[in-house]
């Protein structure tokens, strides 16, 4: 019995040693779990990261990368085959080396590209790529703890979209223009009967072609209307611009108007800021004319007959750079939740439907079109039920 307990009992030191064995397995296996964890994370992360970039590469629009230095460090193989460049020839260059490659010229001035300057944020503008290929591009800062980390540049193709609208414009221009001609023979048609040219008709007659000639002036206007819309999208809109003493063409423009407004029993004035001649404008003088004839008539057209209705046109030197004129009436206004499409193709507010049929909703358009390609800016103030301003911005040329 002595013999076996003697046995069993160890030493001091061998004690020691098997704990700082035990602590050493520990150790060993904590460790181990670390590196496992470790290394699961590690696979994670590396398969996030093949996981984004199959994303990027296999993505339907062309995807370009650039650093905080403005470097492009990645570009898909959609990127590659839009810009018609190997990856090996864009990545690592800088933004501004691309000016230099046919097919990216475009698109940096676009970005407004140059040494040094961050690349300028765009949300879906369109440009020609090349004959007949056009791109949409839309640059996000790529913005990461607060810090700019690069930007993302992301290019869409839209030629099917362009081709399609293409189509309908030339349908549209066709079938405008074959209106034309039998809307033409209609009016004169009329004319003459009117006139009584080809024998006497009664009072009752009279009356009735009366209304048959203005329903047809009406289908011209909108032909016309239609045709200036085509034009616009064709791009083959403005002829070349003339010098406009702009004081004198609007109030051509008003001179014009002042039956209508009398019938109307609206005021209608126009007044020049200053007592010298406004600087001389380019413009494309019968466009314009158009533009400024079209917001004179709808601030007579959407107003309030014979309620002391009030039309005033303003023209001023804004700046040395600018001219500004201003379209005032106390009209019927434009409903709040309706004015961010006032210029959008078609657009006829709600509250005006009803009481005035006579309109197309292409005037605005048109008009807005007509002053942007001027170099101007065209926008509104409006309340409902109190009246509207519109104001349109002309360059002065700077010589
Ligand atoms: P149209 O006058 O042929 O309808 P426009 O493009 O000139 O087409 O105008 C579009 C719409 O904008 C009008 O139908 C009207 O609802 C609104 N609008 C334009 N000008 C005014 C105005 N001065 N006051 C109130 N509404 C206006």
């Amino acid at each position: 019995m002595a013999l076996e307990e003697e046995k069993k009992e160890t030493s001091p030191g061998e004690a020691t040693y098997r704990e700082t064995e035990n602590d050493l397995r520990q150790a060993r296996s904590a460790l181990l779990n670390i590196l496992d964890d470790t290394e699961m994370a590690r696979r994670i992360a590396v398969e996030e990261k093949n996981k984004t970039l199959a994303i990027i590469q296999n993505f339907s629009d062309a995807i370009l990368v650039f650093d905080e230095n403005n470097i492009l460090e990645l570009a898909n193989p959609l990127a590659e085959e839009y810009l018609d460049e190997k990856k090996e020839n864009l990545v690592g260059k800088r933004v501004d080396e691309f000016l230099a490659l046919p097919k990216t010229k475009m698109l940096m001035q676009l970005l407004e590209v140059s040494e040094g300057s961050p690349i300028k944020q765009l949300f879906r503008k369109e440009f020609m790529a090349s004959p007949n290929f056009y791109l949409e591009v839309t640059s996000v800062m790529l913005i990461i703890d607060s810090k700019l980390k690069g930007t993302l540049l992301v290019l869409h193709d839209i030629t099917r979209e362009k081709n399609i609208e293409k189509m309908k414009t030339e349908f549209v221009s066709i079938s405008a223009h074959q209106l034309r001609t039998p809307l033409s023979a209609i009016k004169w048609t009329l004319r003459m009967v009117l006139d009584q040219d080809i024998g006497a008709i009664t009072p009752e007659q009279k009356d009735i072609l009366e209304k048959s000639y203005l329903s047809n002036e009406r289908m011209i206007n909108l032909v016309n209307d239609l045709l200036n819309v085509t034009r616009i999208e064709e791009g083959r809109f403005l002829s070349k611009p003339e010098p406009v003493q702009i004081e004198e063409l609007i109030q051509s423009v008003v001179d014009n108007m002042q039956e209508e407004a009398k019938k109307r029993k609206i005021s209608l004035s126009f007044t020049k800021a200053g007592r010298s001649l406004l600087p001389i404008v380019k413009l494309d003088k019968e466009k314009m004319k158009l533009t400024l004839d079209n917001l004179v008539t709808n601030a007579l057209k959407y107003n309030n007959n014979g309620k002391n209705g009030r039309v005033e046109v303003f023209v001023k030197e804004n700046s040395e750079k600018e001219l500004q004129v201003e379209i005032k009436d106390n009209g019927l206004g434009i409903p709040e939740g309706q004015q961010s499409r006032i210029f959008t193709k078609f657009f006829r507010g709600e509250n005006v439907v009803r009481m005035e049929v006579d309109g197309s909703g292409l005037g605005l358009y048109t008009a807005k079109n007509v002053v942007e390609a001027h170099g101007g800016k065209i926008w509104f103030e409006s309340e409902e039920g109190k009246g509207t301003t519109f104001y349109l911005t002309l360059p002065i040329p700077q010589s």
